[in-house]
């Protein structure tokens, strides 16, 4: 059998791929599966560590479905861990296949060598992204939201207060008017406070600092002029399909509203910006 033969379930899903409009959403950690032909489905780790973040992003494959039902959207999910291999990294990233990651070590991949990483780039991350570049092209000036979740505490450090954090690089046409609907918005203000028992505190590039060079969001919508913003979740707020759902449905309101008030280009923005002269 040749290594690079295709496995034998397809590693991506898409959903409501004939949906029209421009919105698709992505959601690179939907899963922490590890397909049978790795290790025999284990990177050796238990399955309560397979069960944290480190595998992928608890709760975000729900709200990414209930998002792009409530936008009547297509959405791309993957469905092999981050672990096997990263999509929101770059093929040349030295964090795309992950030796430790907050303080896990997996064993599976310590000693992957060039050739093994790059079966798992032929079997599963580039198949990823041709489906979601697939999804994007099929439509006229496509808008990408990426969701993902994440951890309230990483280990050893400070509890992360954000509820909610929207990640952009330089095109904020559509990250700034959501921002600021986020937090100015007082039944969504309100609902959050009462879901997570203390006041909606948005952060805006964090819990992370903006865009790596070749993750999901450069590759398929900043190297294009596309619209797109990357919406990151408490992990711990989404934990249950009724809450995917609710966060789903509010965040697809609040998003319909922010692209309506959106710059349609990239030089409209930009002359906003120096109206004035
Ligand atoms: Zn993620």
């Amino acid at each position: 059998m040749s290594v690079f033969e295709p496995p034998e379930t397809q590693v991506y899903e898409i959903i409501g791929r004939e949906r029209p409009g421009r919105w698709v959403i992505s959601c690179d950690h939907a899963s922490n599966a590890v397909p049978p032909e790795i290790g025999g489905g284990s990177l050796g780790l238990t399955e309560a560590e397979m069960g944290r973040h480190i595998a992928y992003d608890l709760g975000a494959a729900g709200v990414t479905r209930a998002l792009a039902d409530a936008l009547g959207a297509p959405a791309v999910l993957s469905r092999f861990s981050r672990l096997v291999i990263d999509p929101n990294r770059g093929e040349n990233d030295p964090t795309l296949v992950m030796k430790l990651y907050d303080g896990t070590i997996v064993p599976g991949n310590r000693h992957l060598d060039a050739d093994g990483r790059d079966v798992r780039l032929a079997r599963y991350y580039r198949p990823y992204h041709a489906a979601l570049a697939d999804v994007l092209a099929a439509r006229a000036d496509p808008v990408l939201v990426a969701v993902h979740s994440f951890t309230p505490k990483l280990v050893g450090r400070r509890p992360r207060p954000w509820q909610i954090g929207i990640l952009h690089a330089e095109d904020a046409r559509l990250a700034a008017p959501f921002i600021t609907l986020l937090r100015n918005d007082q039944s969504f203000g309100a609902w959050v406070a009462e879901v997570s028992g203390v006041p909606l505190c948005v952060g805006e590039n964090e819990p992370y600092a903006g865009h790596l060079p070749g993750d999901a969001i450069d590759r398929h919508a900043l190297q294009h002029g596309r619209m797109n913003m990357l919406i990151e979740l408490r992990h711990d707020l989404i934990a249950t399909p009724t809450q995917q759902e609710d966060w789903g449905t509010r965040l697809a309101g609040l998003l319909a509203r922010a692209l309506h008030e959106a710059p349609a280009s990239l030089q409209a923005d930009r002359a906003a910006g120096t109206a004035a002269q």
